[in-house]
């Protein structure tokens, strides 16, 4: 059984990121630039937000916060994202979801200059992947086919179940899966809440992808012998024997996983890196588009 590394391998992703990104500057060319904006004080998107600055600088990047405190009005964080839109020495930036109530998140994501949008959520980008036109692709997708490919995960003609259809994760990356060439070329089912025998159908999945933010959520006894296993969600359990009083957790039963996956990401250390590395990835692209 193989654990899909996605700490270990973003980290070597981002070394040799890191390599090109000094040969650039070595030539008198500025770095490339990765602003985040985090609006409140959730410390979970801090945490988040953190790691992709923290990732920024193993790649060389510049990188810049830029915080709002909670009450932050809609309109004062769309006249931020006019100035970031307009920054020539930045080519690509982040706004942290979820954002306070009282902002209106779709809004905000379409007021980023899609070609600056390195989370790839702008509705062109969108468009763009489901087309499979060039564009940037949602970082938590990218960073799964990233893993994928990199793990050389055969995925033509599998059968894939998604587990979770959001904007973010599910629904895109049940479209990557889908899409013509490698890693892709799956027959792909997208299963929500309204899915009937849930269990019975990711029993006859190759590919497991779980998004669906329930802890442990996806039962060891789901999995059919063989199957790649793929664990996004990302969730607190309390735990008064760890230090912080919680532990992370993902929606699949690792331990219970384990027994008859072939491959399967471990929660913390799996997909969360990899989709860190993707904005890595889509920062540099926006940066050699520029230039
Ligand atoms: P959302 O809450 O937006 O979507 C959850 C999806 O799961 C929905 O489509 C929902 O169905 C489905 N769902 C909920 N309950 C059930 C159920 N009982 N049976 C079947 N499907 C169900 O979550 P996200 O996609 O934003 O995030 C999912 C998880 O991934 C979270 O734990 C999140 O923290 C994590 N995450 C991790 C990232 C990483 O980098 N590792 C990045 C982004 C997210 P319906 O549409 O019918 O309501």
């Amino acid at each position: 059984m193989t654990i899909l590394d996605g700490k270990n391998l973003a980290n070597e992703l981002v070394i040799k990121i890191r390599t090109e990104v000094d040969q650039i500057t070595s030539e008198g060319k500025r770095a490339p630039h990765l602003a985040a904006i985090l609006v409140g004080n959730n410390p979970a998107s801090r945490a988040y937000v953190g790691n992709k600055m923290k990732l920024c600088e193993k790649a060389g990047f510049k990188s810049s916060l830029v915080e709002r405190d909670i009450n932050c009005t809609e309109e004062e964080l769309l006249i931020l994202i006019k100035k970031f839109n307009d920054d020539p020495d930045l080519d690509g930036y982040i706004v942290q979801l979820p954002l306070p109530k009282h902002i209106d998140e779709q809004k905000v994501l379409n007021a980023i200059s899609p070609t600056k949008d390195v989370d790839g959520f702008h509705p062109e980008n969108i468009g763009k992947m489901t087309l499979g036109l060039p564009g940037y692709r949602p970082a938590t997708p990218l960073g799964i086919m990233i893993m994928l490919e990199n793990y050389g995960i055969e995925t033509s003609g599998k059968h894939c179940v998604v587990v979770g259809r959001s904007n973010i994760v599910g629904t895109p990356v049940s479209i990557l899966m889908s899409r013509k060439g490698y890693p892709g070329d799956a027959t792909v089912t997208l299963a929500h809440s309204r899915t009937q025998d849930l269990p019975g159908l990711v029993r006859q999945a190759d590919i497991v992808i779980a998004a669906i933010g329930i802890a442990e959520f996806v039962k060891g006894d789901w999995i059919k012998s063989g199957a790649v296993v793929i664990d996004v969600g990302m969730n607190r359990v309390e735990d008064p024997g760890n230090s912080k009083g919680y532990r992370l957790t993902g929606d699949v039963d690792f331990t219970g996983a384990s027994v008859n996956a072939s491959a399967i990401t471990p929660v913390p250390g799996g997909v969360g890196p990899m989709t860190v590395f993707a904005l890595i990835h889509n920062t540099l692209q926006a940066y050699n588009s520029r230039f």
